[in-house]
């Protein structure tokens, strides 16, 4: 079978390489993949804003099956016009996908279906705005309603620092496409875990916890990235606390999508705050995480396409995922700068000497091949990714892997997996 991916990160390095382990798997073909991507996989440019490019690519391949990466593709509706097409693809439809693409109707969502998030107001207007604002107690939580790539959330420490955060949301001064509502929200506090399940619109599936490093700095500070890292282990949400959260908050979701008449197929991202009156959901995304996927995929012993077309085929029940025990963890190695402005095109050395490292896989993530050189062309550009028997362990791996690589600028985070470190 051939097996397209629409993507060009290190989520879509992660799944050519697991895509490309099934048997049942001839050719894997990216679009537009990057410098890693074209090791394992024929890549094709196109841009992954352009809907009938897209369309046309896939027309002309006839993938047995298509796996889109991005939010981007889904929330322009590529699954819509590949079905339409008669072409198997994951992931949700343009309207099922809005449970990530408007932050506004996943929580009235939410509420509709009394599944635990903080509270909230959607708000369309500067009245409504400052109504709403003035019954919340900082800090307070103000977000563009639509896409904002990472950029659309600001924690505010007054209520005059939230309205005026808000008014410029509305105004457009912040962002561009995402601010038609804005949706204001108490500020949760606890541990921040990603709980990412397969579903086939009837049933869920979970994957194996973990948890995102989403600051530039030591420590969780500085500037919020896309990511620098991201650990999974067992032990982040035991069983019972696993089971709690599909019977609370993953089945009722994908219930609550079918009996509204969007049934949500592929892959449900529950980003939860572990607060001290339970899980609650802080977002939902439509798609695999980045870089949540490389550390989750590490660990997975099934195959993976198998799985995927259980979801199109509405077969999961039946589908039982194994996973290696102990953990995985992903370091993201960066552009100096990043996530400001930096330098691209800096050739990368020592890539070999780090796959050498047993049970890592260094995942691409912003690189290109010029002339035969690999070389930056990104702000997060590797995911040294490590699998072991222990989170030490994996972190020791990936660690002594990111020790071999070398580009000018680059910057990693070195207290990856810090808080279950702390707990042992
Ligand atoms: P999002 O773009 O919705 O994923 O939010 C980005 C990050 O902002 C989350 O990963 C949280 O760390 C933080 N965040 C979002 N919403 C809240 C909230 N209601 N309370 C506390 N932190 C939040």
């Amino acid at each position: 079978m051939k097996v397209l991916i629409l993507g060009s990160g290190g989520r879509e390095h992660a799944l050519a390489w697991a895509v490309a382990r099934s048997k049942r798997v001839t050719e894997v073909v990216c679009a537009p993949g990057n410098g890693g991507i074209a090791q394992i996989a024929r890549c094709v440019p196109v841009s992954l804003k352009d809907l009938s490019a897209m369309v046309r690519l896939a027309e002309a391949e006839q993938p047995g099956l298509t796996i889109v990466g991005p939010e981007l593709p889904l929330s322009l509706g590529i699954v819509d016009a590949l079905q339409e097409r008669g072409l198997r693809v994951f992931g949700p439809t343009r309207a099922a996908a809005m449970l990530e693409t408007s932050k506004g109707f996943a929580k009235q969502f939410l509420h509709r279906h009394n599944i635990p998030t903080g509270n909230y107001a959607v708000c369309t207007t500067s009245a409504e705005l400052e109504k709403a604002i003035d019954i919340f107690h900082p800090p307070i939580v103000v977000k563009a309603d639509g896409l904002a790539a990472g950029k659309g959330v600001i924690i505010c420490s007054s209520r005059a620092i939230a309205l005026e955060a808000a008014q410029g949301l509305f105004s457009g001064a912040l962002l561009g496409e995402a601010e038609r509502q804005v949706v204001i929200e108490e500020f949760l506090e606890g541990e921040e875990i990603s709980f990412l399940c397969l579903s086939d619109g009837k049933d869920v599936t979970p994957l194996v916890p973990s948890q995102d490093h989403k600051r530039i700095g030591e420590g969780d500070t500085g500037p919020n990235t896309g990511g620098m890292g991201v650990y999974s282990t067992d032990e982040l949400l035991d069983p019972a606390m696993t089971e709690w959260v599909l019977r609370h908050i993953a089945e009722p979701t994908v219930r609550g999508m079918a009996a509204e008449g969007m049934p949500f197929t592929g892959v449900l991202y529950c980003g939860l705050m572990m607060t001290a009156r339970g899980p609650q959901v802080l977002e939902f995304n439509a798609r695999f995480g980045d870089p949540e996927t490389q550390a989750i995929l590490l660990r997975l012993d099934s195959d993976l396409v198998d799985a995927l077309e259980a979801c199109i085929d509405g077969k999961l029940a039946a589908t039982r995922l194994r996973w290696a025990p102990g953990a995985a963890a992903c370091v993201v190695a960066s552009s100096g700068g990043y996530p400001g402005s930096y330098k691209t095109g800096q050739p990368i050395t020592g890539l070999a000497n780090a796959a050498q490292v047993p049970g890592v896989q260094v995942f691409h993530a912003g690189t290109a091949q010029v002339g035969g050189q690999l070389v930056t062309s990104g702000g997060r550009v590797l995911g040294v990714t490590a699998a072991a028997g222990s989170l030490e362990e994996a972190l020791a791996r990936a660690y002594q892997a990111m020790a071999e690589i070398a580009f000018e600028g680059l910057y990693y985070r070195r207290d990856i997996g810090h808080r279950a470190l702390k707990k042992d």
